[in-house]
C-alpha cells in the first residue's frame, strides 16, 4: 500500500488553521449598497420582488443612509423615481430631482459616506430605455450620441449636488468621454465614474425593474445591451471606457458571469466593480422563505466567488445577510 505524501487536508483540520490559509475574504466594507428614492414624506415602501429592500423617500433615505454608514458601509449607489416621465428624462438632470435632493440630504447628515449615483434615463424616459429613442421599424433603437450629451448633463447636475462617483448604465458607445468631458467642463476634475463597462442583456434584472420602474414600454435593450453569449467583446468594452477615462469598470451581473470578471482582473490592473443583480438576490430570498437554503450563507458564498474571481467591490443587496452571517 503507498501513501500519499501530500495531504491537503492538514492544513484544514482547525479553524485557526484555515483562517491562516484563507486566500480570499469578503468585508462589509467592500459592498456598495443600492438604494432607492422616491418623491414624498416619510415613506419606505418595500419592494416586492426584492424581500428585505425599499424605496424610500429622501427624509427616510437619511436615516437608512445613516445607518448603513454607522455599520460600517463606506459607499451606497442612488437610484431615483422621478415625479414625471417625458422623452427627454428631464428630471434626471434637474437641480431638485429626486436624487440630486437626495446627494444633498445624504451629504448634509452623513458627508463621510461615498455617494455614487446610477447615471442612466430609463427611470425618467415614457419609453423606459436607458437613452432618448429613435424607432427604428420593430426594435428600440437608442440615439446615441444624443444620449451621450444628456449623461454628461445629469453627471455634472450630480456633481453639483455632492455627489463622490457617477456610474453610468447606459451602455451607449462613447458616454465615458461625454461624461468625463462634461465634468471637466464644470471644473469637476476629481469626480470619479464608475462605469457599467460591461453589461449584458440579462434576464436577471427582473425584479429591479419593478424597484426602479424601469421596464422598457416596447422592445428590449439588446440593441445596446451586450449577448450573454460574448466574452472578448467584453474585453472591448472594457478598453474602450479605459481608454475615455473610466476609474473603475463594473461587470453586471455577477454570478453568471464570473468568467468575464476574472478576465478583466486577469488583463487590467484598475479596480473592478461587480453588481450582484435582484434577480441573483431575489432567488436566494425566494428559495430562503420557502426553507430550501440558508440564505444568508448562500449569499455569503456567492459574493465570496464574486471577490475571488477578481472584483474588488460588490454591488449588493444582501447587506442585512452578510452583516448577520458575519456577526
Ligand atoms: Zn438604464
Amino acid at each position: 500500500m503507498s501513501f500519499p505524501v501530500t495531504r491537503l487536508k492538514r492544513l484544514r483540520v482547525s479553524s485557526g488553521l484555515r483562517d491562516l490559509v484563507r486566500e480570499n475574504k469578503l468585508s462589509i466594507q467592500d459592498l456598495i449598497i443600492p438604494l432607492f428614492v422616491i418623491h414624498g414624506e416619510n415613506l419606505k415602501k418595500p419592494i416586492e420582488a426584492m424581500p428585505g429592500q425599499n424605496q424610500y423617500s429622501v427624509d427616510r433615505l437619511v436615516g437608512q443612509a445613516e445607518y448603513l454608514y454607522q455599520s460600517g458601509i463606506r459607499a451606497v449607489l442612488l437610484f431615483g423615481l422621478p415625479a414625471q416621465k417625458d422623452e427627454l428624462g428631464s428630471e434626471s438632470y434637474s437641480q431638485h430631482g429626486i436624487v440630486q435632493q437626495a446627494i444633498r440630504a445624504i451629504k448634509n447628515k452623513t458627508p463621510d459616506l461615498i455617494i455614487m449615483t446610477d447615471v442612466c434615463l430609463c427611470s425618467y424616459t415614457l419609453s423606459g430605455h436607458c437613452g432618448v429613442l429613435q424607432e427604428t421599424q420593430n426594435q428600440a433603437r437608442i440615439n446615441n450620441d444624443v444620449t451621450c450629451e444628456l449623461l454628461g448633463k445629469i453627471a455634472v447636475s450630480h456633481a453639483e449636488a455632492g455627489a463622490d462617483l457617477v456610474a453610468p448604465s447606459a451602455m451607449t458607445d462613447g458616454m465615458i468621454q461625454a461624461m468625463r468631458m462634461a465634468l471637466d467642463q464644470a471644473e469637476f476634475l476629481e469626480i470619479g465614474l464608475l462605469s457599467y463597462a460591461v453589461k449584458y442583456a440579462s434576464s436577471f434584472y427582473g425584479p429591479f425593474r419593478q424597484a426602479a420602474d424601469s421596464a422598457p414600454q416596447k422592445g428590449d435593450r439588446k440593441t445596446y445591451q451586450m449577448d450573454p453569449a460574448n466574452a472578448r467583446e467584453a474585453l472591448r468594452e472594457a478598453e474602450e471606457d479605459l481608454s475615455e477615462g473610466a476609474d473603475i469598470l463594473m461587470v453586471k451581473p455577477g454570478l453568471a458571469y464570473l468568467d468575464i470578471i476574472y478576465r478583466l482582473r486577469e488583463k487590467f490592473d484598475c479596480p473592478i466593480a461587480a453588481y450582484h443583480v435582484s434577480g441573483e438576490y431575489a432567488m436566494v430570498k425566494a428559495a430562503e422563505e420557502k426553507g430550501w437554503v440558508d440564505g444568508p450563507r448562500v449569499l455569503y458564498e456567492s459574493l465570496l466567488s464574486i471577490k475571488r474571481a477578481g472584483a474588488d467591490m460588490i454591488i449588493t443587496y444582501a447587506f442585512e445577510d452578510i452583516k448577520n452571517f458575519l456577526e
